[in-house]
């Protein structure tokens, strides 16, 4: 048997029970019928039908938002170090099933069983780092003034609710929930309804770690629904959101009456910058890496190649050839590099840049066509000839989709990575340090890596700027976001305090 069909024959054992009952919401610890109805979970692999989901209207939303409401007190007040070792336990049975989770993630959302292996293990990272930051994570300061003993201490905000999108599914709302969670906040989790079958694997795996029923609900169905309900219910805090810019921006309205807090991680359409002097062997990798990995559909992907004129040519040939011979196939199967698109409206969306790129007359020098008679598979795809005000520069495209953009000097390098709505991430390629230091200090955005793929690393800040966002995940920062800051002052003596009234 090969690898593939193992694989295949592993996710129909761990597809079997939801093909048979469905996706209930998980409400309180209980399994809940949504007030919607339900809808269908399609496999972009092989358009089949997953299983059924059920479709959380206000209604579910309410009773989730109140579950959470009740658990909060106790969850916040349950001793740190208890927590901790719940959080730890969540952690050990995502590895505990990481197998599971990988599998499923890949039918449900067409990735590559390669990439999503891992990051099955980082959703168990982020738990584990978040874990340890519990207990420190109420500590304040202390900031004596002459009359005052002033101290200060962080309280989790209460519940709130995470909205996730469809990509990498599993690991993104680890990292909302994990640091959520270890703040003492409750939630209410309101999955992509294009991908909902790992959230359900996320719930089951918390409460069988010990984790009180109601802390974690989770809630599928549409964002204009469910998702528009859970920004609106006045018993939810914050909104912890990863998404479109456009819908970052209906869910600041959405919360505006009940006065939300938002975090939001939104789209990016991220420059790499190569200059002549670099290393282009470590930068064709990683400019490759960086778009075509994950599908192209991630928020960090380097989708727009500045590359300097002087290699440009070359660079661009090598390019082709790498393009060319990327491995589109089964995710399932352990060798393919680029799975299916999410879905047939996705799909539709990339797709429909074949022609737009056309029209503004730039060259389509790799791929630019789609393969297979069914599921939503495109050839990983570069558009050379670019220039920066096409709409193929100007656009997120979110697919294995690259445009390639020359430019002749430095100031024209910045000009071209600043002129975009977005600022999410930005990559540059040099070996001339004080030209790094110089271009990444004027770059417009929120994560900058030189000479480097992304490689994340927990403790640092994670969000963009302009269009791409507000507000950072990461270490303590995720702190600030699900908790608030509490002044005390206690007298250290009798200090005068002015009389009014007292005067007769
Ligand atoms: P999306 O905005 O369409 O949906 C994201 C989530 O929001 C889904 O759960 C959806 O149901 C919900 N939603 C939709 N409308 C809503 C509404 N009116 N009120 C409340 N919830 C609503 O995004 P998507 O297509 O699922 O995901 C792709 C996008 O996510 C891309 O733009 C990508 O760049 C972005 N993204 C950003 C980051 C980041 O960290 N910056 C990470 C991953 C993905």
């Amino acid at each position: 048997m090969s690898v593939l069909d193992d694989n295949i024959a592993k996710l129909n054992r761990y597809l079997a029970r939801y093909r048979e009952d469905g996706i209930p919401n998980r409400i309180a610890g209980q399994d809940v019928a949504g007030a919607g109805g339900t809808f269908q979970s399609i496999s972009p692999v092989d358009e089949s039908v997953i299983c059924d989901v059920a479709r959380g209207t206000a209604e579910d939303i309410d009773a989730a938002a109140n579950a959470a409401h009740d658990a909060f007190a106790p969850w916040r007040d349950m001793p740190a170090t208890e927590r901790r070792k719940i959080l730890i336990k969540i952690a050990e049975g995502i590895e505990a099933r990481a197998e599971e989770i990988a599998l499923c993630e890949c039918w449900d959302t067409g990735q590559a069983y390669k990439f999503m292996s891992k990051a099955a293990l980082r959703g168990a990272e982020n738990f584990r780092y978040f874990a340890e930051q519990v207990v420190q994570a109420r500590d304040g300061q202390h900031l004596k003034s002459p009359t005052l003993m002033n101290i200060t201490t962080r309280v989790p905000i209460g519940p709130v609710g995470v909205i996730t999108p469809w990509n990498t599914p599993f690991m993104l709302s680890t990292w909302k929930i994990a640091p959520a969670l270890a703040a003492g906040c409750t939630v209410v989790h309101k999955p992509a309804e294009a991908s909902p079958v790992t959230a359900r694997l996320l719930v089951e795996i918390a409460e069988a770690a010990g984790l009180p029923l109601g802390v974690l609900n989770t809630v599928n169905g549409f964002g204009e629904e469910a998702g528009r309900a859970l920004c609106e219910h006045p018993r939810i805090k914050a909104i912890a959101f990863v998404g479109e810019s456009r819908t970052g921006s209906l869910i600041t309205k959405q919360g505006a009456d009940t006065l939300k807090r938002n975090h939001l991680e939104l789209g990016g359409k991220n420059p790499v910058i190569v200059f002549d002097d670099a290393d282009l062997e470590r930068a064709l990798d990683a400019v490759i890496f960086m778009i075509y990995s994950i599908n192209g559909e991630r928020c960090t992907s380097s989708s727009r190649l500045l590359v300097q004129e002087t290699i440009r040519e070359e660079f661009e040939e090598r390019l082709i050839d790498r393009v060319n011979a990327i491995r589109v196939g089964h995710p399932l199967d352990p060798t393919t590099e680029v799975g299916p698109l999410i879905s047939e409206e996705h799909f539709a969306k990339v797709t429909g840049y074949f022609d737009v790129a056309k029209q503004d007359g730039a060259t389509i020098a790799a791929g630019g066509t789609t393969l297979g008679d069914a599921g939503y598979f495109v050839h990983p795809t570069l558009f050379t000839g670019a220039t920066n005000h096409m709409r193929i520069a100007q656009e997120e495209i979110f697919g294995p989709v690259l445009t390639s953009i020359p430019f002749q000097t430095e100031d024209e390098a910045l000009q071209i990575a600043n002129d975009i709505p977005y600022g999410l991430t930005g990559y540059v390629w040099t070996n001339d340090l004080t030209r790094a230091l110089r271009f990444t200090d004027k770059l417009e955005a929120g994560m900058i890596w030189v000479n480097s793929e992304n490689v994340r690393h927990l403790p640092t800040p994670f969000g963009g700027v302009k269009a791409s966002g507000i507000g950072r995940d990461g270490g303590d920062w995720s702190f600030e976001f699900y908790m608030e800051q509490k002044h005390i002052g206690f007298a250290t003596g009798q200090h005068k305090i002015t009389k009014l009234g007292a005067s007769a």
